[in-house]
């Protein structure tokens, strides 16, 4: 069986949607599973929402609501016709009733926890897979809505949680195999699960990725897909480089480290559960689905390419004991408690004989760090730096790296970190 998802993009109007339905249907002779993201900036608007309700702002808040409930209703009426899709209407008017009472409740407590923040933004979601799943019906395909809360077991780390992997795997194989029959298409939500006692969670911002690699584990699938609006992994970010080129073939680990370092083609966590299982990750073009896309799986690449990834908005931490004492073990542990303790977002460690070098993710919580340390080092930092990662690099690339505030360099990959 095969694991597909298709991101915001690929239905953000009803042609995406069509679209989107024609895909499923080349593949539908075998078993398959379908996760979905919300539909177009869904997401950002319900946040938005939410955080004007927060702040009090009532006739904003029911204004966004308005445009958000407006849109969706568009959507089905755009795409089934007029009149028709009613069904699917009175879903999607019944899930926005429940958004408006929680936006109802943000605006009557003034009180916004982590926790309804991801009540909130779940329906981004539930709302994008309700209009999928009924318009797959009303052209005939045999489609089966699932609701991945129910599947998706997480601790109760709101907005970020953790996926508990048993219960997880085994709510997976208890429901969905018997589903997965050839024709049928199973369809269900990205970003979104929910704790031991049902309290609904998110996976992180951009977290449907995820979630399909989630299912892939668990179902043991042949292959996942990540329907793109790119023929597939480029070298480098097309709004940045020019004559990029797209990659046919790379190693998980290639995978990992690009990710992580910023290419945000796809989401970092997505490799680890699939390596886990070795099945193969195919990024394709939703545009042209025949084009072969990349390939991303335990064979090496054939052909070695340079492959460019820039992370914005770093910050460099210079350490030093004030005393002049060695950086030596005990001390790096020392600051390692205090930047795990903070929740620092750490991307490259140095060190040398007085000081200890990172290269950080530019957020609030580096102050709490430098807090922490401020009475036993001295801490330097310097913020708007750019980390620039080239795999597979040349000779040719290495003179980026002479006005540099941090080098680094293992293997076939080199981190430059600078203005
Ligand atoms: N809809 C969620 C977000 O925009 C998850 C995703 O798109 O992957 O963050
Ligand atoms: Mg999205």
């Amino acid at each position: 069986m095969r694991v597909m998802k298709f991101g915001g993009a690929s239905v953000k109007n009803p042609d995406a949607i069509r679209n989107v339905a024609e895909i499923l249907g080349k593949f539908s002779a075998h078993p398959l599973l379908v996760v979905i993201s919300a539909i177009d900036k869904t997401t950002n608007h319900l946040e938005l929402l939410a955080h004007l309700a927060r702040d009090g702002k009532e006739q904003e808040a029911l204004d966004q609501f308005a445009a958000i409930k407006a849109f969706h209703l568009k959507m089905v009426s755009d795409l089934f016709g007029e009149g028709k899709g009613e069904a699917v209407a009175n879903q999607v008017n019944q899930l926005l009733r429940e958004v408006e009472r929680i936006v109802q409740g943000i605006l009557l407590l003034e009180e916004f926890p982590s926790r309804t923040y991801d009540r909130i933004v779940s329906y981004g979601e539930i709302l994008s897979t309700t209009i999928v799943s009924g318009f797959l019906l009303e052209k005939g395909q045999q489609s089966i809505w699932v609701d991945a809360r129910l599947l998706v077991k997480t601790d109760a780390t709101y907005k970020q949680a953790g996926v508990i992997w048993t219960l997880t795997e085994e709510n997976i194989r208890r429901e969905v195999l018997p589903l997965l029959q050839p024709g049928a298409i199973v369809i269900t939500q990205g970003f979104i699960g929910s704790t031991i006692d049902g309290k609904t969670t998110t996976l992180g911002r951009e977290g449907s990725d995820y979630t399909a690699s989630i299912f892939a584990h668990c179902l043991g699938a042949d292959s996942l897909t990540v329907w793109k609006d790119v023929p597939g992994i480029l070298n480098g970010d097309p709004r940045i480089r020019q004559n990029t080129i797209k990659i046919d073939n790379m190693s998980y680990e290639e995978a990992v480290e690009m990710t992580f370092y910023g290419a945000t083609v796809i989401h970092p966590k997505t490799i680890k559960p699939i390596f886990n299982r070795n099945i193969p990750l195919h990024v394709k073009s939703f545009l042209n689905v025949e084009a072969p896309g990349t390939v991303i799986s335990s064979q090496t690449n054939a052909t070695v390419i340079p492959s460019y990834i820039l992370k914005k908005d770093q910050t460099y931490i210079r350490i030093k004991p004030k005393d002049f004492s060695f950086m030596e073990e005990l001390l790096i542990r020392e600051v390692f408690d205090q930047l795990y303790k903070s929740g620092v977002k750490l991307n490259l460690v140095q060190n040398s004989a007085i000081s200890l070098m990172l290269c950080v993710d530019n957020k609030p919580q580096n102050r709490d760090f430098q807090s922490l340390l401020l009475d036993k080092f001295d801490v330097e930092m310097r913020t708007g730096l750019r980390l620039h990662t080239i795999v597979n690099f040349t000779v040719k690339d290495l003179k980026e790296a002479a006005d540099a505030v941090m080098v680094q360099q293992h293997d076939n990959k080199i981190f430059i970190v600078k203005e």
